[in-house]
């Protein structure tokens, strides 16, 4: 829908990395960096072992944090996993779900993705729900099949309310850390078919609400290209979300 204004989001993932004390001076550091950036909502997605300590740190500030993952059940025998009220408790706004090394190491299917994704919304943590083709997919002219199978399968059977609470991530599997990003023309081809797809699944009102970002080697250099683009939202960012002042800069260059 013509002139509706998305808040771009630019959320750093920063996977398996980061002791507790890295992730508060990280955090730290960022917070200074990015303390006057205002029209941006930025996101920090520490391990699990980190989030309590850096809610601490970023609480009054303009960061807000995310898991990189949700279980779908609340409690219970399930050893190893983390819920979402465990995770709202330390202090989450959002929950990632769904990442491509999900996928691709941990048998995450797009039912597991659907799961998580209600699980999550029940406990009012947003959730940022990864979709991407692979390097294979793509050279076989099946990246649209691949997405539509992503995106239909994650929001299968949430209303409109809760579809507005997602957030969508495009990130290209071949574009993750590898230093090789789809060129915006590319980003936003895809980004206006997923946009397509929310229309069909609801409408075109609520579809021009919700934000969708870019991910895939994400960098200062090439953010605000990629954002410019009219379907593209805000990225998901992961390797350069490790260093404040790369990741402060991509939020600059994005404003
Ligand atoms: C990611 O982990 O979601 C990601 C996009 O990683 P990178 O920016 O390192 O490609």
């Amino acid at each position: 829908m013509e002139g509706t204004m998305r808040t771009p989001i630019i959320a750093g993932n920063w996977k398996l990395n980061k002791t507790i004390s890295e992730a508060v001076a990280l955090t730290t550091a960022l917070k200074a960096l990015v303390a006057d950036d205002t029209g941006v909502e930025i996101i920090v997605a520490p391990p699990f072992t980190a989030l309590a300590a850096v809610s601490d740190t970023i609480a009054d500030s303009n960061i807000c944090l995310a898991a990189q993952d949700v279980y779908s059940e609340d409690s219970g025998a399930f050893t190893g996993e983390v819920s979402a009220p465990m995770l709202k408790d330390a202090g989450c706004d959002y929950a990632i779900i769904g990442h491509s090394e999900r996928r691709q190491y941990f048998g995450e299917t797009n039912d597991s993705v659907n799961q998580k994704t209600k699980a999550a919304l029940a406990h009012d943590l947003k959730p940022i729900i990864c979709v991407g083709e692979q390097l294979e997919e793509r050279e076989a002219n099946q990246t649209e099949a691949v997405i539509e199978s992503h995106v239909t399968g994650g929001i299968a059977g949430l209303s409109a309310a809760d579809l507005l609470s997602c957030v969508i991530a495009y990130e290209p599997v071949w574009a993750i850390g590898t230093g090789e990003t789809a060129t915006p023309v590319q980003a936003q081809a895809v980004h206006n078919f997923i946009r397509g797809l929310l229309t069909k699944a609801h409408s075109a009102e609520i579809a021009s609400q919700i934000c969708i970002q870019y991910g895939g080697s994400v960098k200062p250099e090439n953010a605000a290209e990629l954002i410019a683009q009219p379907d593209v939202d805000g990225a998901l960012v992961g390797g350069a979300s490790l260093e404040a002042e790369s990741f402060a800069q991509i939020v600059r260059n994005v404003q």
